[in-house]
C-alpha cells in the first residue's frame, strides 16, 4: 500500500530487484514536523547512498495507519530489517514506542530474535542521555553520522548473514544499549566540506504547504556547533567544537541545491548562523545568483553589517534570544550580553528597517523565577517605552535541565514558573504576542532527558495508555512535576 498523502519531489525510489537491505528511517513525530528540519533529509540522503539498501521514511501520525506505514511503499515497520530512529525532542520517545507497539514488535530487546528489525536510535536526545531506552532499543548511536556512514552502510552489506549487531558496533559511535555506559563516545564530523551533503533534497510540493518556506525550501548548513557554550544549552555542548562549511564549499552547494531541490528560497541553518565568518560573502552570493533566503535568528551581538544586508534583502523581521531580563542572570548563564546591548541592538535594527523581532526568555535559571519575571517585564517595558513602533513577539519557555550541561541539577519549580508565566502573560499582552511552553510537559521532558532505565516500564505503560498527560500521571502515580522533583532534584 503506498500512502499519498504528500506529493513530494526527489522521493529515492529503487527497484526490489537491487534492493539487499532495507532500512525505515523513523521520525517519531507528525510528517510536518520531520520535514521542517534538516535531521531527516540528511539522513535520507547518507542512508540511500548504497544501490543495494533501500531507506525509507516512516513518521508518527496519530491516524491509523500511518504511525506504522513508510511513505515511499507503505512497508510495515516489521518488513524492514534495520529501523534507525531520530530522536530530536525526549517526549517524541512515547510516539516511538507506541509505533513500535502497533507494528507489534516486542518492545523488549531481549524479546526479539532474528526475525525482527534491529532498533537502532541517534539524534542529539541519544547523544545526550541514552540510558530511558536502553532496554528497548539493540544499539545507540552517538554523535553525527556523516563521517562513518560509508562504513556503516558498506559493513551491513557485506555481511549479510553474519550478525548485524556485532557488525555495527565495531563502528565508531555505536554502542549496545543494554551496557550503561556513561562515558560512550560520540563521533563528531571534524571537516564539513569533506562530506556528503544532499543537493537534490527530498520535499512536498503539495499547494496548501506553499506557504510554509521552511517546507519548501533548501536547507543549507553553514556550521555546526556553537562557539558560546551557554551553560543550560545542550546543543552548544554535545555537538562541539564550532565548525564551518568554507566559502567555497558552500558556494557549490548554493550553485547544486536549490536547482536540483527546484525552489529559489534558502533556508540558512546553524545554531549560530550569523557567526559564520564568512557570513556577508555567503549572503552576497545568493543575492547574485537571484535566490531568495532567510536569516531565521541573530546574536545580540551581531555587527550591524548584517542588518544591513538583511534590509537589502527586505527581510523585516528577526529573532534574538536575550534569555533574562538580568544581565548578572546572563553572566551565571554564560551569556555575555547586557541590557545595553539588547536596547542597542534593537535601535539598530529600527534603524535597518526590522519591524517585529521575537524575543526569546527561559524561566527557571536561577532559584527565584519570581525576580527572574520581573526582570524580564522591566526590560520589555523599557525596550517598548523606547521603541513603540516596533512590534514584539514574545517566547517565555521553562527551563529543562538537560544531562551533560551544568544546569543538569538546576532543580526547576515548574509549579512556581508556572505563576510567573501567568504573571508575565498578564503584563507582557498590551506589549506584543505572548507564546510559552506547558510547564506540565517540561516537567515530562525533565524527567526523560534527567532519567535512567528505571524510566522505561513507566514509559511503555505511558504509550500503551496512548500518551497523555494524564496517562503520565496515572502511570507516575502522581503529579509528574512532583516526580521530577522527588527523584531527580539532588
Ligand atoms: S548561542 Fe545559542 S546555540 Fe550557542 S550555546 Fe548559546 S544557546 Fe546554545
Amino acid at each position: 500500500m503506498k500512502i499519498k498523502r504528500f506529493k513530494e519531489i526527489n522521493v529515492v525510489l529503487k527497484s526490489n530487484r537491487d534492493i539487499h537491505w532495507r532500512v525505515g528511517l523513523i521520525y517519531p513525530n507528525s510528517y510536518l514536523v520531520g520535514m521542517s528540519g534538516l535531521s531527516i533529509k540528511l539522513l535520507y540522503h547518507l542512508l540511500n547512498q548504497h544501490p543495494n539498501i533501500y531507506t525509507e521514511r516512516v513518521f508518527f501520525s496519530q491516524d491509523l495507519p500511518y504511525p506504522r506505514r513508510s511513505i515511499e511503499t507503505g512497508k510495515n515497520l516489521q518488513q524492514f530489517d534495520i529501523l534507525a530512529f531520530s530522536f530530536q525532542f525526549e517526549l517524541d520517545y512515547i510516539n516511538a514506542i507506541r509505533m513500535i507497539q502497533l507494528s507489534n514488535i516486542p518492545i523488549h530487546a531481549k524479546n526479539r530474535n532474528q526475525n525482527h528489525p534491529l532498533l537502532i536510535a541517534g539524534g542529539p536526545c541519544i547523544t545526550a542521555n541514552p540510558e530511558p531506552l536502553s532496554e528497548i532499543f539493540d544499539v545507540f548511536f552517538m554523535g553525527e553520522l556523516e563521517s562513518i556512514s560509508d562504513e556503516f552502510l558498506n559493513s551491513i552489506i557485506s555481511n549479510k548473514h553474519q550478525n548485524i549487531s556485532e557488525i555495527i558496533l565495531s563502528i565508531p559511535g555505536f554502542y549496545p544499549a543494554q551496557e550503561h555506559n556513561k562515558n560512550m563516545e560520540a563521533v563528531i564530523t571534524q571537516n564539513l566540506n569533506d562530506v556528503n551533503y544532499p543537493i537534490a533534497q527530498v520535499r512536498p510540493v503539495n499547494k496548501r504547504n506553499t506557504k510554509n518556506l521552511a517546507l519548501n525550501g533548501y536547507f543549507l548548513q553553514v556550521s555546526r556547533g556553537c562557539a558560546h557554550g551557554c551553560h543550560f544549552c545542550l546543543i552548544g555542548k554535545i555537538f562541539r567544537p564550532h565548525r564551518e562549511r568554507s566559502f567555497q564549499c558552500l558556494q557549490s552547494l548554493i550553485d547544486l541545491g536549490p536547482k536540483n531541490t527546484q525552489t529559489d528560497f534558502i533556508t540558512l541553518i546553524g545554531s549560530s548562523t550569523a557567526d559564520h565568518s564568512q557570513i556577508k560573502e555567503i549572503i552576497n552570493y545568493i543575492q547574485e545568483k537571484k535566490l531568495k533566503f532567510v536569516l531565521p535568528s541573530i546574536r545580540i551581538d551581531s555587527g550591524e553589517d548584517i542588518l544591513e544586508i538583511l534590509k537589502k534583502t527586505g527581510q523585516n523581521n528577526l529573532s534574538i534570544a536575550p534569555e533574562s531580563g538580568s544581565d548578572d542572570i546572563r553572566e551565571k548563564i554564560g551569556k555575555k550580553i547586557r541590557n545595553t546591548d539588547i536596547h542597542n541592538f534593537v535601535q539598530k535594527a529600527q534603524k535597518y528597517s526590522i519591524k517585529q523581532l521575537k524575543l526569546y526568555f527561559i524561566l527557571g535559571l536561577t532559584s527565584d523565577p519570581a525576580k527572574e519575571a520581573n526582570e524580564i517585564k522591566k526590560l520589555v517595558f523599557n525596550i517598548k517605552e523606547s521603541y513603540p513602533d516596533m512590534k514584539f513577539n514574545f517566547s517565555v519557555n521553562p527551563l529543562v535541565p538537560k544531562r551533560k550541561t551544568k544546569f543538569r541539577k538546576q532543580c526547576t519549580d515548574y509549579q512556581v514558573i508556572d505563576k510567573e508565566l501567568d504573571y508575565l502573560k498578564r503584563n507582557l499582552k498590551s506589549k506584543g504576542k505572548f507564546k510559552s511552553f506547558p510547564t506540565r510537559w517540561a516537567a515530562i521532558q525533565a524527567i526523560l532527558s534527567l532519567g535512567g532505565v528505571e524510566l522505561v516500564p513507566k514509559m511503555i505503560k505511558v504509550a500503551e495508555k496512548g500518551g497523555s498527560y494524564q496517562d503520565w500521571k496515572r502511570v507516575l502515580e502522581q503529579d509528574p512535576h512532583d516526580y521530577y522533583r522527588n527523584n531527580y532534584c539532588v
